[in-house]
């Protein structure tokens, strides 16, 4: 992809600051990072995000993350972490290129995690029912 700023990353066009590569991925401080340690894990092959990448890439990807997340936690002496992924804009995807977050948290740091649904106005049954006629 020509104007992706992570394949750009990937390519070393751009600069960042890589904490670990291989030959699928590479790991790098996010640029406005949430808390201290804060490490983006790219494939470097691109794909928009989680639903779209190869199985090769998935398992590269979920490798390193594992990896750096135990060695951001040592690092940083983080006493947990959240690691996830945003899959397209209404999910605050702002770069669509897969990232998986590896965000350090540390006891009260003060970060918010989403608050639950207060009401439900589904039928989980019909939900269930829905997700598996989709797999
Ligand atoms: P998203 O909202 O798409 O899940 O996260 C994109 C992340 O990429 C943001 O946390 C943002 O700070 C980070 N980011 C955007 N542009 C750059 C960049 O040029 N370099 C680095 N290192 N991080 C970036
Ligand atoms: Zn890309």
């Amino acid at each position: 992809m020509n104007d992706c700023i992570f394949c750009k990353i990937a390519n070393k066009e751009i600069p960042s600051l890589i904490v670990y590569e291989d030959t699928k991925t590479m790991a790098f401080l996010d640029i406005s990072p949430i808390n201290k340690g804060h490490v983006l894990v790219i494939p470097k092959k691109h794909f928009v995000n989680l639903l779209d990448v190869d199985k090769e890439y998935l398992n590269a990807v979920m490798q390193t993350s594992q990896k750096v997340t135990k060695a951001v936690k040592e690092a940083v002496n983080a006493d947990g972490l959240n690691v996830s992924i945003n899959n397209f804009k209404e999910a605050g995807q702002a770069v669509f290129h897969l990232h998986v977050h590896i965000i350090p948290r540390f006891k009260n740091d003060g970060l918010k995690t989403w608050e639950r649904s207060k009401e439900k106005n589904w039928d989980d049954n019909e939900v269930v029912k829905e997700i598996k006629s989709k797999l």
